[in-house]
């Protein structure tokens, strides 16, 4: 009698730094028992062979930053029963999206000889801009027990069991002393999702917010307490433009200060 088949599982990578599928291969032991559960049909990092689609699950790295991305996703959606886009750069643009408040032409001019070869999008983007997904894992990188809850209960057919609080949990939880309290640092901790232990904190310095925003959080109550703890308030605008910025609820906040500073 055959074996029955076991469910597929592809990761792609789009523009980015690998980091996050490196968080895969980190999963080392887990990964071995993973790989005994599905089939690994695509993922260029960990080995050559590959399967043609569909895929029961895609894990896709990287925002869509290029014209032939841009059209990738679309096939990769077409071949693939749940998406799940993995990391910063997947889920807010990350750090390619630094240069959508910028004049990328201009960036290519100083940077390469010949910018005329390059074929870059105005703007680097998320994968939900440009294809529906299924679930969205964060973080610079990614958290590689949150993909191992996110693919172990999407094919068990049940919710993913992911953290919803905020950073500033975690610092309480590890006995962190504040550093926003303790020393004055700018801290993103409040509006921040959860899922890295706080580490940044923990090492003495305020959070950047590479986990994204918290879900439903509201940056009301922060901003203007993040403006009062610097001389120059575009401090706090740039503080919220990191990996994440790209994130609505903070490239907004961000704008708004500017906007403010401008009328000043
Ligand atoms: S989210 Fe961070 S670690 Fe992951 S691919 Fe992007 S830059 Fe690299
Ligand atoms: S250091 Fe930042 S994340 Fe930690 S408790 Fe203070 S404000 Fe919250
Ligand atoms: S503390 Fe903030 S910046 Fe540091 S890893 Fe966690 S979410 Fe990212």
């Amino acid at each position: 009698m055959p074996a029955p088949c076991k469910p597929t599982v592809a990761v792609f990578k789009f523009s980015s730094c690998d980091g996050c599928q490196l968080q895969l291969l980190n999963m080392e032991d887990e990964l071995l028992a993973l790989a005994g559960a599905v089939e690994i049909a695509n993922f260029l990092e960990a080995r050559r062979r590959v399967l043609p689609g569909p895929y029961d699950i895609a894990l896709v790295e990287g925002s869509v930053s290029t014209p032939h991305e841009a059209e990738t996703i679309k096939k990769i959606r077409g071949e693939a029963k749940l998406l799940i886009a993995i990391g910063a750069c997947a889920t807010a643009g990350g750090i390619q999206a630094l240069r959508n408040r910028a004049d990328a032409d201009e960036y290519a001019r100083h940077v390469y000889p010949h910018p005329e070869y390059l074929h870059y999008l105005p703007k680097a983007t998320p994968i939900s801009a440009h294809v529906k997904v299924d679930l969205e894992l964060y973080g610079c990188p990614v958290n590689k027990e949150e993909v191992l809850e996110a693919v172990t209960a999407l094919l068990q057919d049940r919710k993913p069991n992911l953290p919803q609080h905020s950073v500033c949990l975690e610092c309480k939880r590890n006995g962190t002393v504040c550093v926003m309290v303790a020393k004055g640092m700018l801290c993103l901790g409040p509006v921040t999702r959860s899922g890295c232990g706080a580490i940044c904190p923990a090492n003495g310095r305020g959070c950047y917010g590479c986990f994204g925003p918290q879900p439903g959080v509201d940056l009301k109550t922060l901003v203007p307490t993040l403006r009062a703890m610097e001389k120059d308030p575009r401090e706090a605008a740039r503080l919220l433009s990191h990996v994440s910025g790209f994130a609505p609820a903070f490239a907004n906040a961000a704008e708004e200060i500017l906007a403010e500073e401008k009328k000043q």
